[in-house]
Parts: structure tokens; C-alpha cells; sequence
């Protein structure tokens, strides 16, 4: 039996999402910091969508600015240490590009900038703007007959935003089947625990009295959020949502039970135990 046909493509896009975690713990330790809780708790959604060959995303990574590329909206500017590592799996920018991740001239910033990195659709950071931009882009893409899709990744933390909640309405008015938004609900914000800031949940119940379909999955598990996707494909007469449950600092277990925070403090010695954990943990 050959490799091919041993590797399924759930196991394909699982290794793509170690390497993923792997990139995005080499630029925390060349930058001595990042969001990297984040970054290790999304990985396996943007495997899902980047991981070259099997991705959901229509993509060339040569052509970052084809017309008929699928657009990915990362709202979630300080998620940018995560979607470089997912273009890096992609193809769209060269792996060792990322060690200069947020140097002087580096077209890798530290917070997700439009104008400066192929592949990044807006610039993010400010919350709640996303997915009214995908709304604008679905409806342009709808209008020009343009069979291209629109996926915004927003945080739980953004659904705290009226701003969202007005696009959410819009694009079901709309009939925006192109749109697709995809929700990180790791369970934590800026100023703490959604429970505690403002709780969001229900979340299904909320995108779905807004007119979405929405699906719910464990966002670390790649067949479950493959199976999500399938779901959403089936169901092609409304905007949908991928509800996606993850865990800040997945892969590394001493990273996961430390105390959340949202800029989680990593010591300098700490990433060279960081990276031998999640090859521990996955190999
Ligand atoms: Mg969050």
C-alpha cells in the first residue's frame, strides 16, 4: 500500500496543522511574544482551509490576487501569527519568510495588515468589521456573477460587536449563500472570560433567529470540522456559520493549562519546551 492511499485527508490536514503550530511558535520565539494561545487553538480550522491540495479554499498561491479566488476575511488582525503560518502552508508566501515576522520592512506585521501581505484580504484588528466587508464582497461577487466565496474567521470576542450583528442581518436579508463565517469561540476575550465580559451564548440559536445555517463542531478536530464544511456545502439557500469550539493553546499541553490570558506570557526558555511538547503530542 503507498503512502497516498495510507494518509487520508483528514490526516493530511492534521499534519498541516502541526506544521501550523510549529511556524507559529518559531515566530512567538523570534519575536519573544505573540498570540500564541490563539494561534495554537485555530490551527486546525485554517489547516482546513489552507492546507495545499486539500483545503476548502480555491486559491493559486502565485496569483494571491486571481478574481476567482475564494476570500478569506481574518477580522482578527492579532490572529496574524496564525493565518502566516496557514499562507505558508498554502504556498502564497515562502515558509522562510516568516522569520521576519514583525521586523523593520517585513511584509509580515505583527497585527494583520492588508497592504502588506499577499494573502491578507483586509486589515483587521479593530473587531466587529469583517463581516460586514463580506457582505459587501458577497454581494459585489453576486452582482458580477462571480461563483467566488466570501469566509470571514471572527472570535467569540466579536460577537460582543453591534457591528456584526447588523452585517449577520444583512447578508440573510441578502441571501448571501456565498458567505460563510466561521466563529472561534475558545471562550476568552481581551478583558477576560466571555462568560464573564458578556455572554454570548447561545451562539447556534443566535446566527440561526438571524436567518443562518449554522453549524456547530469541536474546532480541534479536523474530521468533525471536514464534516461541518460538508454540512454547510449542503445547504446552499442561505449564509451559513461554522461554529468552531476550540481550545486556547491546543497541541501544547503546558500551554493549555496555564492560566488563560489573552496575550499569554511565554518565558524565553520557554519555546524551545513548547515546540518538543507539540511534536510529543503528535507524533
Ligand atoms: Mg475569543
Amino acid at each position: 500500500m503507498t503512502t497516498t492511499t495510507i494518509e487520508t485527508k483528514a490526516t493530511r490536514i492534521a499534519q498541516a496543522a502541526t506544521r501550523i503550530r510549529r511556524s507559529a511558535l518559531l515566530m512567538g520565539e523570534v519575536q519573544g511574544q505573540g498570540y500564541i494561545g490563539q494561534a495554537l487553538g485555530v490551527a486546525d480550522v485554517l489547516a482546513v482551509f489552507y492546507t495545499r491540495g486539500d483545503g476548502e479554499l480555491r486559491l493559486r498561491p502565485d496569483d494571491p490576487h486571481w478574481d476567482g479566488r475564494d476570500r478569506f476575511l481574518l477580522s482578527i488582525g492579532h490572529y496574524a501569527i496564525a493565518l502566516y503560518a496557514a499562507l505558508a502552508e498554502a504556498g502564497t508566501i515562502p515558509p522562510e519568510e516568516l522569520e521576519t515576522y514583525g521586523a523593520d520592512e517585513s511584509r509580515l506585521p505583527m497585527s494583520g495588515m492588508a497592504s502588506y501581505t499577499p494573502g491578507m484580504e483586509i486589515s483587521g484588528g479593530s473587531l466587529g468589521h469583517g463581516l460586514g466587508v463580506a457582505c459587501g464582497m458577497g454581494l459585489g461577487l453576486r452582482h458580477r456573477g462571480n461563483p467566488a466565496r466570501v469566509f470571514n474567521l471572527l472570535s467569540d470576542g466579536e460577537l460582543d460587536e453591534g457591528s456584526t450583528w447588523e452585517a449577520a442581518m444583512a447578508c440573510a436579508h441578502h441571501g448571501l449563500s456565498n458567505v460563510t463565517a466561521i466563529v472561534d469561540v475558545n471562550g476568552l476575550q481581551a478583558d477576560g472570560p466571555t462568560t464573564g465580559v458578556l455572554r454570548t451564548e447561545p451562539v447556534t440559536a443566535k446566527w440561526e433567529a438571524f436567518g443562518w445555517h449554522a453549524v456547530r463542531v469541536d474546532g480541534n478536530d479536523v474530521p468533525a470540522l471536514l464534516a461541518g464544511l460538508d454540512e454547510i456545502r449542503a445547504h446552499p439557500d442561505a449564509p451559513s456559520v461554522l461554529i468552531c469550539d476550540t481550545r486556547i493553546g491546543h497541541g501544547v499541553p503546558f500551554l493549555e493549562t496555564r492560566e488563560k490570558a489573552h496575550f499569554m506570557p511565554v518565558a524565553e526558555h520557554e519555546w524551545d519546551a513548547a515546540r518538543h511538547a507539540l511534536e510529543g503530542d503528535r507524533s
